[in-house]
């Protein structure tokens, strides 16, 4: 972190509710100390009661830009003057900075997901993905498939009502959706060849589930890739079983490092280093 915070110190932070578990202050502070900046990442627990008033006090206290997590992300979108198309696409807006007509906004997720894609450096078009949850890490993971171009993307959830309003949702697309019913998904897994976890099953205090059962990851083409937008356990329970049986995994903390390295560079207008953030996480996360 910044050494002394000075009165010309610029002020960034995260606004989210509950606050205290995220990782962002971490990665961001380190990256501003090794540029030597003057400006410091602060963790901001906002109420959602209390978004309308933490907004203008952002713009009053001359906050820089400041990144926005659950539950806010489609709920800050109404006090933005102006939001990235992608970012529409997504509904939901991860990063927000100033400018001289009011708050901008875009959503660093969809970039962040596809790095660690990106540097495999392999062809996507004749990709066929299958999604697992349809929250809002799904539409991000959805808007990233449409940019690579994927030839089919199936997206597997538990409630069909939410499921088809989900991909309703992205009907003024052309994106090749296909839903699954929960129960039905193993017999499409043969033909996917890039699996994503968007569900927290994994997570704490569910590190003892795994979305998939080892049958099930069985049925993947040797050549899928396992990915799992959980960053914590390190592998989740998925990506274990998943490298167990010679899958090729990607877990969630390339992305996170990503969204927040993008998110960074829109507000002090020039790159962070991702070996730095990607040390003071792993650092901090104790791997
Ligand atoms: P969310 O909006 O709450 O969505 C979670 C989804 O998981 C919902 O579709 C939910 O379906 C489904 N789900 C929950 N429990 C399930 C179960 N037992 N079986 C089947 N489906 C289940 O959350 P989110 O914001 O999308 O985040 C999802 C995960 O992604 C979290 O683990 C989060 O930490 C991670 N994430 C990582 C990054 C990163 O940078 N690495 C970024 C964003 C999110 P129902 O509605 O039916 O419950």
């Amino acid at each position: 972190m910044k050494s002394t915070i000075i009165g010309t110190t610029q002020l960034l932070g995260v606004i989210g509710y509950p606050i205290r578990h995220t990782l962002s202050p971490v990665i961001h502070n380190a990256a501003i100390a090794a540029l030597g900046l003057d400006y410091v990442y602060l963790p901001l627990g906002v109420n959602p009661e209390d978004l309308a008033a933490a907004i203008a006090g952002l713009w009053a206290l001359n906050v820089q830009g400041f990144n926005v997590t659950i539950p806010h992300k489609q709920t800050v979108m109404a006090y933005l003057e102006e939001i990235t198309p992608l970012a529409r696409q997504v509904g939901a807006v991860n990063t927000v900075w100033r400018t001289d007509q009011g708050w901008a906004g875009t959503n660093t997720d969809v970039e962040g997901f596809l790095a660690p894609l990106k540097s495999l450096g392999r062809s996507w078009s004749e990709i066929q993905v299958m999604i697992l949850g349809y929250g809002g890490a799904a539409r991000a993971v959805v808007a990233a498939c449409a940019q690579l171009g994927c030839q089919e993307v199936m997206v597997a959830g538990r409630n069909p009502e939410t499921l088809a309003a989900f991909i309703q949702s992205w009907s003024a697309l052309q994106i090749p959706l296909t839903p699954l019913a929960w129960d039905d998904l193993t017999q499409y897994l043969g033909k996917t060849t890039l699996v994503v976890n968007t569900t927290p099953l994994g997570m704490a205090p569910h590190e003892d589930q795994t979305p998939l059962a080892p049958e099930q990851l069985e049925q993947l083409p040797k050549t899928a890739i396992v990915y799992d937008l959980i960053y914590k356990p390190r592998p989740t329970r998925l990506l274990a079983l998943a490298q167990a049986q010679g899958l090729q995994t990607i877990d969630g903390l390339e992305m996170l490092i990503h969204q927040g390295a993008i998110a960074l560079e829109q507000w002090i207008q020039q790159p962070p280093d991702i070996n730095v953030m990607t040390k003071a996480a792993l650092e901090f996360l104790g791997f």
